[in-house]
């Protein structure tokens, strides 16, 4: 048997083949069809293109504010070949030809046409293909039911293998065909792992070995332990058996009981969950959880591959207030960050380029103020259905909250004169997670009910590693800590809650000095939910606070892991 240690980024254990993901590998089944389907099919056609079309103009604009004509360019090129004359008559006619549909048509046309391109000897029409693939997948996207777009060929539930997976693969590949996940990149924070937790799929990374593991016919993937397995015995697999079990059984389950809402002492406590889909929503019990202290709009755009009007952003607002019947939902707004912008724009190359890398966050919203001020519409329209709370991400200046809650106003008084009904309690919140802002908290505390501490982002401000690296690391760093003791101090100063909903909050070590430092309230997502409501019940938080002076003064991350640790292992285990 052969053991292999890699980085937990999602709970849980299953066993399976493997699968080996390469993005390019996409099925577009073919099926014939009647002479009287001909006219429908071509119509489903000119509609794709047509909102494909709609799509990369509105990519362009976004790309034409923030950078240059120059990238805007490789839109025009994309917006021109896919309304190509030519393009559109060779798909008729291999329709016509062959009696089949036409996105198997459009498929193959644009097969072809990227084989030519390969066969040039120019470099130039070499990457062309790049261009072909995007607009693809896009078009290809608005042609198929939800549940074909861009589907690799995975023929049976298998373990995912690939360098590395991105938020929308895991969005577009079918989740009961993908069992768990395995990459050589990725870490704690990335979004790809976030949503690998939100859909409960095990996840381990930081894997070399993809190729070996690529050419296995079975393996466990012990992600609860970081642990992967190859060439195992019969027995080894029998010893498994009850963990699988019990892990696919109560894998759609949130929690059994009701989440903590004290400590052992009594203390009360927060904990509130991370969400970014209606259809996570739904599976929640409002009667045993407190409420969704981070719901990720962003995620709903990833998932349609655009931004979504006000009615569609509304019908999804109120269906998340709905179904928590009062409890609170914190809505923070579009955060384009980094990967999360990518994709959604899906073109392959302003990707490579990492061109948004810096790009995001409620700057990016208010020098976009239409996108802005359609979600505050559906947010304010849809307030009346529930406990809405607004957050916004990636504050860097209290001026940002300030024309923020500008918009605001003008919106409630564009409403009320329509006679539109809204909610006139609605709570504004700032996340913390620049460095910029950390200067500016007693301000910033003047304009907003909350601070809500984005660890992920702060971690990358304040101490530069990539999120898409292991983070772990970084929970426990002592500028991250300072850095926490300054805002708690901060929104006590002005009398306003703070909470954390970065992923350290579920790291059992790292919330021992959350709590040490004064956090009462944190926000998880909801495959940690359970063990992280276990921790806080075990918690004294008199005892958590005579550490706060040593965390405060220990100037290595690894010392601070040290206290931690031993503090855990003396009054938790
Ligand atoms: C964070 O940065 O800690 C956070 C909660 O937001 P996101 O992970 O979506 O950037
Ligand atoms: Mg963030």
């Amino acid at each position: 048997m052969k053991k292999i240690k890699g980085v937990k980024i999602s709970p849980g254990v299953v066993s399976g083949p493997v699968f080996y993901f390469e993005r390019v590998k996409i099925s577009v089944p073919g099926h014939f069809i009647g002479d009287e389907d001909f006219d429908s099919e071509i119509e489903r056609f000119n509609t794709a293109v047509q909102k494909s079309k709609d799509e990369l103009t509105q990519v362009r604009d976004l790309v034409l504010d923030h950078l240059d004509e120059e990238h805007a360019r490789i839109i025009d090129v994309q917006l021109l070949a896919i309304q190509d004359e030519d393009m559109i008559k060779a798909v008729r006619e291999l329709m016509l030809r062959e009696k089949k549909n036409v996105t198997w048509a459009y498929f193959e046309v644009m097969d072809n046409y990227e084989k030519l391109l390969l066969k040039t000897y120019s470099k130039f029409f070499k990457e062309r293909t790049s261009d072909l693939k995007d607009i693809k997948k896009r078009v290809i996207h608005h042609l198929s039911p939800k549940k074909d777009i861009l589907q690799p060929e995975i023929l049976e539930p298998s373990i995912i293998i690939a360098e590395k997976v991105s938020p929308s693969d895991l969005i577009h590949i079918d989740h009961k065909l993908m069992l768990g996940i395995i990459t050589r990149y990725g870490g704690v924070d990335s979004h790809a792992g976030i949503l690998a937790r939100a859909f409960r799929v095990p996840y381990i990374s930081n894997i070399e070995v993809i190729d070996e593991l690529a050419s296995c016919k079975e393996i466990i993937l012990d992600a609860d332990n970081g642990t992967i397995l190859l060439d195992f015995t019969d027995d080894i697999k029998a010893s498994y058996k009850s963990r699988i079990r019990d892990f696919r059984r109560h894998r759609g389950k949130i929690i059994s009981g009701k989440v903590a809402n004290s400590t052992k002492d009594g203390t009360p406590y927060h904990i509130y969950i991370n969400a970014g889909f209606v259809d996570e929503v739904k599976a929640m019990d409002p009667a045993l959880i407190q409420g969704i202290g981070l719901f990720r709009t962003e995620f709903l755009c990833i998932e349609r591959n655009s931004i979504p009007g006000e009615d569609e952003q509304f019908k999804a607002y109120r269906n998340v207030l709905k179904k928590m019947k009062g409890l609170p939902v914190v809505f923070r707004v579009f955060d384009f960050g980094r990967d999360k912008l990518l994709a959604m724009l899906d073109i392959e190359l302003l990707q490579e380029d990492h061109l948004f890398d810096e790009w995001g966050g409620i700057g990016f919203l208010l020098d976009n103020p239409a996108i802005l001020k359609a979600q505050l519409r559906a947010l304010l329209r849809a307030s009346v259905y529930g406990n809405t709370q607004i957050m916004l991400p990636l504050v860097m200046f209290d001026e940002e909250v300030i024309l923020t809650k500008n918009m605001l106003e003008a919106i409630k008084m564009e409403l009320r004169k329509a006679g539109i009904p809204f909610s006139d309690n609605i709570k504004l919140g700032a996340m913390i997670e620049t460095s910029s802002v950390l200067d500016e908290l007693d301000e910033l505390a003047k304009h907003v009910d909350f601070f809500s501490i984005g660890t992920n982002d702060l971690a990358l401000y304040l101490i530069g590693s990539g999120r898409a690296l292991d983070l772990t690391k970084n929970y426990y760093h002592p500028k991250i800590f300072q850095a926490i003791d300054k805002i708690v101090k901060a929104g006590k100063k002005a009398g306003i809650p703070v909470d954390v909903c970065g992923e350290m909050a579920s790291d059992p070590y790292a919330l021992i000095g959350l709590t040490a430092l004064g956090i009462r309230s944190i926000s998880v997502s909801s495959s940690a939910l359970t063990a992280v409501s276990d921790e806080v019940s075990k918690l004294d938080v008199k005892k958590c606070s005579e550490l706060a002076d040593t965390i405060l003064s220990t100037d290595n991350a690894l010392a601070i892991y040290s206290i931690l640790k031993k503090f855990h292992q003396d009054n938790l285990e």
